[in-house]
């Protein structure tokens, strides 16, 4: 099936009389006729539900249908992106660790791994994404065991060089895991460049209606644990909180990481999604294919209206042709990036902040990817303490607008910009 239908069709499939839709397991607590049924269960002997905590039906419906969509093994998901991510690495990593990520990132996610993974023991060494195969050779230690990047950057719009990265973390033996919130499998399904694991933040395009905070986590089934034991003893030496169960062994390379991340972070850190959010989700997740190439268009139109105004002095947007990141989009995403531009108004902060003062349709808000078209000026929100120096120090530039194109008419979008830099 292509993607379009799996949107659709996938994770669920009701039997004779069965609700149509996905029914919402609204319960916190699943019903056994003896406590052997039960044992069973907990000693991950036999596969089904005790505990929403841990898993929730109504959730593995629409994990299954993600999975399908990025072509991978099995998937969970999680109470948001962060947690996603957070699990993905914690699965893998533990105290004493290492792990290389790309300095482009969501900066949630660069948080988290530079503060609060260093705070748990785990160190980290950041690469630029455009740095040559050397510099992240370079960066490898031996108790390295993981490579993290983003299919494109949020919010720097960078595109990511997949199959390069996972070539140089499979030559070390250690997986690649990708964020895939910004292109989703409807532009990119990096599995099929080389990537291991690939994460979501589905508040953004995947619920795509600003309702639900949510994250999913994929595996390809494709990294040997086994093959590389001594970096990974998570997975290939026995659980003592499970029973002595090894899960590479008893879950095969197509389970044993969704298997381990479920009985052991899901039940302890327990940031499940909500059944009643997971409905939301899949809602969002049926009209997928639809609205992407509708925001696709519409950050085209516009980029392209931005590129030739002359009160702009710069457009960022990997779809556009000159961009930087233009050829790799060509290659990872051919039929278009994302929704999302960076731009900067000539005239700096000033200009800038008057051109936000003006739009109409637009929201100011710290959200992007999704229905609405919306708008931020990092200089004057969440970085509205730096001076001009430190913004770029950071790498924001004072004059610069991150513009989220919804699936708004692109006549619409462009108009009110148009009249908002008509006041600059
Ligand atoms: C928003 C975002 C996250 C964090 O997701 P939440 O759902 O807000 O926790 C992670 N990665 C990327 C690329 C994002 O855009």
């Amino acid at each position: 099936m292509k993607n379009d239908t799996k949107c659709i069709e996938a994770g669920y499939t009701p039997k004779n009389g069965e609700s149509r839709m996905i029914p919402i397991i609204q319960s916190t607590t699943f019903k056994y006729d003896t406590s052997e049924d039960m044992g069973k269960l907990f000693d991950l002997e036999a596969s089904g539900y005790f505990y929403t905590r841990l898993q929730n039906p109504t959730n593995d419906y629409v994990a299954g249908k993600i999975c399908a969509l990025e072509g991978g093994s099995a998937a969970m998901l999680t109470s948001s992106g962060q947690a996603a991510n957070f699990f993905a690495i914690f699965n893998i990593c533990s105290c004493g660790d290492h792990l290389i990520a790309s300095a482009a990132i969501y900066g949630g996610t660069f948080n988290l791994i530079n503060v609060t993974l260093r705070k748990m023991g785990i160190d980290v060494t950041f690469v630029d994404s455009d740095a040559t195969d050397e510099e992240i050779e370079k960066a490898f230690k031996p108790n390295t065991k993981l490579i993290f990047g983003e299919t494109i950057s949020n919010p720097s719009l960078r595109v990511f060089d997949i199959e390069r990265f996972a070539n140089i973390a499979h030559k070390h033996g250690v997986p690649l895991i990708v964020d895939n919130t910004f292109a989703t499998p409807i532009n990119c399904r990096p599995i099929e460049f080389g990537c291991d694991i690939v994460t979501h933040s589905t508040t953004k395009y995947m619920d795509g209606h600003d309702a639900t905070v949510g994250g999913c986590i994929v595996d390809s089934g494709k990294f040997d644990w086994m093959a590389h034991a001594e970096k990974f003893p998570g997975l290939c030496t026995p659980d003592e909180s499970y029973h002595g169960i090894t899960y590479a062994e008893k879950f095969g390379m197509g389970g044993a990481f969704i298997t381990k991340c479920t009985a052991q972070l899901m039940r302890d850190f327990g940031c499940i999604q909500s059944p009643m959010n997971a409905y939301m989700l899949n809602l969002g997740l049926e009209s997928l294919a639809v609205r992407m190439p509708r925001h696709c268009e519409n950050a085209q139109a516009v980029a392209e209206f931005l590129a030739s105004n002359d009160k702009v002095a710069w457009v960022s947007y990997p779809g556009l042709k000159g961009d930087k990141y233009y050829d790799l989009a060509q290659k990872y995403m051919p039929n278009g990036t994302c929704g999302v531009i960076s731009f900067g108004v000539k005239g700096g902060r000033k200009a800038a902040e008057e051109f936000m003062k003006h739009l109409k349709l637009a929201i100011i808000a710290t959200h992007v990817a999704d229905a609405h078209s919306c708008v931020l000026h990092p200089a004057s929100a969440t970085h509205r303490q730096l001076t001009d120096e430190q913004l770029v120090e950071c790498g924001v530039k004072p004059e610069g607008i991150r513009f989220s194109c919804g699936i708004e008419a692109k006549e619409d979008i462009i108009a009110d910009i148009a009249n908002a830099l008509s006041f600059i």
